[in-house]
């Protein structure tokens, strides 16, 4: 789980820095990063894969400028769904040319504005998508570099995580119409066809089914190669998972052996584009206790946090490990841990074992991705600080919300 998180005297601590004290000075709820987690995640990849691999961080798992600049300063490229978030990279000091932009709806607006600033490569998903962006291209006088996002459709019997990869969802183009996609790819004029891509799903477990993704993907490049058409790099998504309880995970150097041995000699450069499996074990979202309530059936401890901020038990049925950040010798309740939102599904952890009391501390674990980045506004709620750790100090990345930023978009005549 949480590798730099630890009790020191019955106090929780990320690096070397008390969450209690950051609650103290930032208020509640809080995000709280490592960056030293970060590092450590990016190295890891970066070790196991070597040269000849572009590590582009999935943006969508968590934005923040310094998060970005980290991974940039690093040497990660980016893959980002959105215009917004080219803009936030491009914000954050990293290079547009490190830019993959994936995702089935990209605007003409979002196209012209990626191949003004250069980006490395459009990840297609569809022979529409092909035209216009060819057509926007055309129209700059520019040639876009472009991937086709395959549908590599691995069974998803033996692996029941996978969900993007499949055959019966809006991701991607079905394996059996590539070579004709690729094609029509080649024989558009202001399109360079380099690179073929796919993202099978997320927090895989397991890497077989990344590796067999990639097995099927070297059998259409080698299709390809025979009809005259190179591609200069494969690109295999993100998906790797995170422990958030017990979970067996992808050990990254074997992903990484078997790829290198599919892929042989050929010539291809390796593009990776993961997201939680870099963030996620690197935060934690603090909250305040407000009250403990003796429901007829059930207890709920009530929390200053709620699902606008950490959506993902809500959305998923996700689990987020739960623990106080002081440890207190009392006698536990069994309680619901909900927040103060109108509606039923809000909830961070149900059926929690915590000695805890009102008004204590708690650390929801590895709320590093997909929190944050899909925190919102629901109920007025203004979102919470993001503050990043190293060693000993401490860095407030984004403040917290106030009352105006909530209606500062509106406008009352
Ligand atoms: C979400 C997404 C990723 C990142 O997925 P993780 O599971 O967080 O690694 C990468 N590529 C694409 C196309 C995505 O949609």
């Amino acid at each position: 789980m949480m590798t730099n998180l630890k009790y020191n005297n019955n106090s929780l601590f990320i690096e070397n820095v008390s969450l209690s004290d950051l609650a103290q000075q930032f208020g509640t709820p809080l995000y709280v990063y490592s960056q030293n987690a970060l590092t450590n995640a990016f190295n890891n990849y970066a070790q196991a894969f070597g040269d000849n691999t572009l590590i582009c961080y999935a943006v969508k798992a968590n934005g923040n400028l310094s998060i970005l600049r980290h991974f940039a300063h690093l040497g990660a490229g980016f893959d980002i769904v959105s215009g917004g978030e080219l803009a936030r990279v491009i914000q954050a000091t990293g290079s547009a040319n490190r830019v993959i932009f994936s995702g089935v709806g990209k605007s003409i607006a979002e196209i012209e504005y990626a191949l003004k600033q250069g980006i490395r490569c459009f990840n297609v998903e569809s022979l529409p998508e092909l035209h216009r962006i060819n057509d926007v291209s055309g129209r700059l006088k520019l040639k876009a570099p472009i991937s086709l996002r395959i549908n590599p459709d691995v069974d998803a019997k033996t692996h029941p995580y996978i969900s993007t990869g499949l055959k019966n969802n809006k991701f991607g183009i079905a394996y059996k119409d590539a070579m004709d996609a690729y094609k029509l790819a080649q024989s558009l004029p202001n399109l360079d066809v380099v690179g073929i891509d796919c993202h099978i799903g997320s927090q895989l477990t397991d890497v077989a089914p990344l590796v067999e993704a990639c097995k099927r993907l070297i059998v259409l490049i080698d299709k390809l190669t025979e009809a005259g058409i190179h591609l200069k790099h494969i690109d295999l998504g993100g998906g790797v998972g995170i422990r958030y309880l017990d979970e067996s995970l992808p050990e990254l150097s074997l992903y990484a052996n078997q790829v290198k041995n599919i892929i042989g000699n050929r010539n291809l450069s390796l593009i990776l584009e993961p997201g939680r499996s870099l963030v996620g074990n690197a935060g934690v979202l603090l909250t305040r206790i407000e009250h403990i309530k003796q429901g007829e059936e059930k207890n709920f401890i009530i929390t200053d946090a709620a699902m606008n901020d950490l959506m993902r038990p809500t959305l998923y049925q996700a689990y987020h490990h739960i623990v106080p950040v002081v440890e207190r010798n009392i006698e536990p309740i069994v309680a619901d841990i909900v927040g103060p939102i109108c509606e039923s599904g809000d909830f961070l952890g149900k059926e929690r074992n915590l000695k805890v009391e009102e008004n204590d501390l708690l650390a929801v674990c590895s709320a590093a991705a997909y929190a944050m980045s899909m925190a919102s506004n629901y109920n007025a709620r203004c979102r919470g600080a993001e503050v990043m750790v190293n060693h000993d100090s401490y860095t407030l990345i984004r403040r917290r919300e106030t009352m105006q930023d909530l209606w500062q978009c509106e406008l009352l005549d």
